[in-house]
């Protein structure tokens, strides 16, 4: 599922790539790789950055990361625990420690880290930007939180990945509740394994927030999502 092409400009490629958070974004520059796991390492032969959410065996794979790190020499970018299970693993150089509010840049490619509420160590979502200004929201497996209101405002999202199920509490109804507070452009149903629960995702979604497109993704498909007007 490497993506070849390359975005237009003022636009990112994704796919989803597992049942859970797993998203490879492509800007017209960089390609960033979030939460692999359930995937082969030779299917990401080019990685600028590597991001992980937390440590649930959904969202990282010590041994897959270091994989893809060998064979790449992407950047790691990763909460403070699985920080920790990676630096013996991982040549510290290339290992970075990120926590909310703070900011890692991948060449021109802004990498921000945000609030995650979720029963991990010391869980993050992300908020990427791309060198032209297209903004997606990585909620890793987040439940919704009032603060998703105050970020949305300020950030206008183009593009919300939203978990519909598997986490513990979490639902289509919950997954609206993010998409309702962020109010994107386009919002992403997934961490998921049932076309059912995204499915009554959208249904909401077209009846209390009509502005917001859904945009239900299959498994290894490409979409394209461009900056909003
Ligand atoms: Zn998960």
């Amino acid at each position: 599922m490497p993506i070849d092409k390359t975005p237009e400009k003022n636009a990112i490629l994704f796919v989803w790539f597992n049942h859970y958070a797993g998203i490879l974004v492509k800007t017209p520059s960089k390609t960033i790789v979030v939460d692999p796991v359930d995937v082969r390492a030779r299917s990401f032969p080019y990685v600028d950055a590597i991001l992980i959410t937390h440590e649930h065996y959904d969202h990282l794979d010590p041994r897959l990361i270091t994989e893809i790190q060998r064979d790449t020499n992407c950047t790691i970018i990763a909460d403070p625990a699985s920080t920790q299970r990676l630096q013996h693993a991982i040549p510290p150089e290339k290992l970075q420690q990120i926590s909310p509010a703070e900011e890692i840049k991948i060449g021109e490619v802004s990498i921000k880290a945000a609030k995650c509420n979720h029963p991990a160590a010391a869980p993050v979502t992300y908020i990427i930007t791309s060198e032209d200004g297209v903004k997606i929201f990585h909620t890793a497996d987040s439940l919704p939180f009032p603060e998703l209101a105050a970020i949305g405002e300020k950030e206008k999202f183009d593009v919300v990945f939203c978990t519909v199920g598997i986490a513990p509490g979490s639902s289509p109804e919950t997954g609206f509740e993010i998409a309702r507070l962020t109010k994107p452009q386009v919002a992403v149903p997934y961490h998921t394994n049932s076309t059912d629960y995204q499915q009554q995702f959208a249904a909401i979604l077209k009846e209390e927030l009509p502005r917001t497109a859904c945009l239900i993704p299959e498994l290894n498909k490409i979409y394209q999502v461009s900056k909003r007007k």
